[in-house]
């Protein structure tokens, strides 16, 4: 029997004149991510793609699996191909779901039928289908408002499909879709789940990591490359900036106010950001902050941060609890890395007392007695880029 996947798509389907560019998108990132399994044709018709392996051998559950991570789709399932004709509909109907029929206690019939050419009209494959399954499975009664089984039949242009799963996609818009932005990603809980969050609203990735060696170790370093690594499974490839930041952090301590440390190293974390998003033609930042969580995230010290800021700071996790964070980190399979114990870049001479209500004035004033101009030349000369993708 024949099994394709079925992808219908999320938001997306609201685009009007601009959905055939969302449509693109998503096309090319289905294919992109499974390059590697085999050769598939993909055909896109009614806010749905169909998803046709061209081998036999095709293991479509890892088909599934891959493509459920992809945003911009609502809803995907494997469906089993069947003539335009109620005979093999029904033939293949009873072969296709009798594990799940078999084992069911209700179950109703569905019909769409997009070719009105088709002899039977909707209701009508559903009373007669769902007579054929009852029939074929006694164990089965029909509750059409909540059943524990939905047969979909879907009459489309070239065949119909049987289904009778119904899985939820990734949702949000297809990365690309909504242009490109640079996540200030460390090593912690909260800033992939911020960079998995972004891409779900359509923005293609990049990533700028900080070390100060000797202060920070390899060992940091690459627990940030496996949670970039992790990300690319929802984000696509991602461009990896690591900037060497010890000379800025060493001046910040010998020359600037303590209380300021954390503020001031945040502001110039900013700039250099903005410096590599513009070469990278990224139209915004991204940060993990959450406002309360510790003291350069209260709205005084971001407003300081901001201040610097020429693009819009994007930080999706800004009103979510932790426990929240952490839900999402486990979803995304990040949280485990981020709790590797290994030291960052802003735990290196953290004030004993930071200022939570910083004054703008007073930082920039503070700031200014140091000409930091050149050592921000000097890491975004020697920021080293890598790229990741898919693995498999
Ligand atoms: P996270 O869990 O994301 O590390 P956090 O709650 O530990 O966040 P901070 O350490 O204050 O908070 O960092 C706030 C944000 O600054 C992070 O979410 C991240 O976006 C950015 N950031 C912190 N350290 C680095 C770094 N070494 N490289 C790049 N960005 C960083
Ligand atoms: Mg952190």
């Amino acid at each position: 029997m024949k099994e394709i996947v079925l992808v219908k798509y999320g938001e997306m389907v609201l685009k009007g004149l601009n959905k055939r560019t969302f449509e693109d998108m998503l096309t090319k990132n289905i294919k992109r991510r499974l390059k590697s399994l085999g050769h598939f044709q993909l055909t896109s018709a009614q806010s749905t793609t169909y998803i046709t392996p061209l081998e036999d051998d095709t293991d479509l559950g890892e088909v599934v699996e891959r493509v459920g991570k992809i945003f911009g789709i609502a809803a995907l399932c494997r469906a089993c191909v069947c003539e335009k004709d109620f005979e093999d509909i029904k033939v293949k109907s009873v072969e296709y779901l009798d594990d799940i029929l078999s084992n069911a206690g209700t179950f109703k019939v569905n019909a769409k039928r997009s070719d009105k050419a088709f002899p039977m009209k909707s209701p009508e494959i559903c009373a007669e289908l769902g007579g054929v399954l009852l029939e074929k499975f006694p164990n089965l009664t029909v509750d059409v408002k909540n059943p524990e089984v939905t047969v979909t039949v879907e009459v489309r242009d070239t065949n119909a499909y049987v289904h009778a799963e119904n899985i939820k996609g990734a949702g949000g818009l297809p990365v690309g879709s909504s242009g490109k932005a640079l996540l200030l990603l460390s090593g912690g809980i909260d800033s992939p789940v911020a960079g998995y969050m972004m891409a779900k609203r359509g923005v293609h990735i990049a990533a700028i990591h900080y070390v100060s060696p000797p202060y920070t170790s390899d060992r940091a370093q690459l627990k940030v490359e496996t949670l970039c690594q992790k990300l690319t499974e929802y984000c696509g490839g991602i461009a990896f900036f690591c900037v060497p930041f010890t000379e800025i952090q060493e001046a910040i301590k010998d020359n600037c106010p303590e209380e300021f440390f954390t503020i001031i190293m945040r502001r110039l974390m900013m700039e250099i950001a903005q410096r590599i998003a513009e070469k990278d033609n990224d139209l915004a930042l991204i940060t993990g902050e959450s406002v309360g969580q510790v003291a350069s995230q209260t709205m005084a010290a971001m407003a300081c941060t901001d201040a610097v800021c020429r693009i819009p700071v994007f930080r999706p996790c800004v009103g979510m609890d932790k426990t929240e964070i952490i839900d999402i980190a486990r979803k995304i399979d990040t949280f485990e890395t981020s709790i590797e114990p290994y030291e960052d870049c802003c735990t290196v001479f953290t004030p004993r007392h930071p200022k939570v209500k910083p004054r703008l004035e007073d930082i920039e004033k503070a700031q200014s007695k140091f000409d930091f101009e050149p050592l921000i030349q000097k890491a975004v000369e020697n920021t080293e880029m890598k790229t990741f993708d898919y693995r498999r």
